[in-house]
């Protein structure tokens, strides 16, 4: 067993033991402290008949040492959040496996807890489009005005892309299906920890596998780098045909979806000079859905 794993288990066998700090990186010996020195009695009331003898002087104690520095260190909270985001993922991984269907897997990840996005965010964003699509599009995260009405890709860069796919003939309410790899917004859209995007994506791969769509286009460099597994920008990802599988496909032996990246929409308004490269990616798109007979 890999070291890493034999420490997970060995953690997880403490949290159930009951452990549920961390107090400190290396023993303490305790009985090399010394006790603090004993407080000086209180003085006794004297009575003018019944005075005691005043008390031999005291041996004198020994100077206090300095007090050891105090044992709890500031690591328990990054271990209580390591085993939290450990925790965490396991749940949304056996709830993603355990999800028959796309309503079943919508209805997990709006009852999933795991993360902490959702706390701030006004609606889940799950999906949008047609059951079946044989285009599915996933994106990064909803921003405000998809928050707000809880479905992906309804603001500008929305519209836009509506529009492109409308180019070649697709369209959310026949045969396209939009999603995002993330279902909550990152508050004042900032970009998403790699922990959140971490708690997100089985329920990704899990709804890649129930829509099982002829071609999978990942809209923009934090979609595209997570669902590929690639380190590249973009610019580099976008265009070239790729094999998707994820982990479940493999196993079952099922065949690779064709996948490509190409630009995010709202990268395409900010960069109208990008149109042309997103373009030929959309026609590589229809090239491959017209193959598979899917579009005339
Ligand atoms: N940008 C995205 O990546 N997804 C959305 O849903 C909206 C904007």
């Amino acid at each position: 067993m890999p070291a890493g794993d034999m420490l997970r288990n060995t953690l997880l066998l403490q949290i159930e033991a009951g452990a549920d700090e961390a107090i400190a990186e290396a023993p303490i010996d305790r009985f090399a402290l010394r006790p603090p020195p004993a407080a000086p009695a209180p003085p006794r009331p004297a009575s003018p008949q019944h005075a005691s003898p005043p008390a031999a002087p005291a041996r004198p104690i020994a100077p206090a040492r300095p007090a050891p520095p105090p044992a709890r260190v500031t690591r328990p909270a990054s271990f209580a959040a390591l085993v939290t985001a450990e925790t965490a993922l396991g749940a949304a991984r056996a709830a993603a496996v355990a999800a028959p269907t796309l309503a079943e897997l919508r209805a997990a990840v709006e009852a999933f807890e795991g993360c902490a996005l959702k706390e701030t965010a006004t609606h889940t964003v799950f999906a949008d489009g047609a059951e079946g699509a044989s285009a599915m599009f996933i994106g990064e995260a909803p921003g405000a005005d998809e928050d707000r009405i809880g479905k992906p890709f309804v603001g500008v860069s929305g519209q836009l892309l509506d529009r492109m796919i409308g180019t070649i003939g697709l369209s959310r309410s026949l045969n396209a299906y939009i999603t995002n790899i993330l279902f909550w917004r990152p508050p004042g859209n900032r970009e998403p920890s790699s922990e959140e995007i971490a708690l997100c994506l089985p329920f990704v791969m899990r709804h890649i596998e129930l829509v099982r769509p002829k071609v999978l286009v990942f809209l923009g460099g934090p979609s595209a780098k997570t669902l590929l597994g690639r380190a590249e920008g973009i610019t580099r990802l976008r265009g070239k045909w790729q094999e998707f599988r994820t982990q479940g496909m493999l196993e079952r032996g099922e065949p690779p979806i064709a996948a490509m990246a190409m630009f995010h929409p709202a990268y395409l308004l900010r960069t109208p000079g990008a149109k042309r490269e997103a373009w030929r990616d959309l026609m590589a798109i229809r090239a491959r859905l017209a193959e598979a007979g899917v579009l005339g």
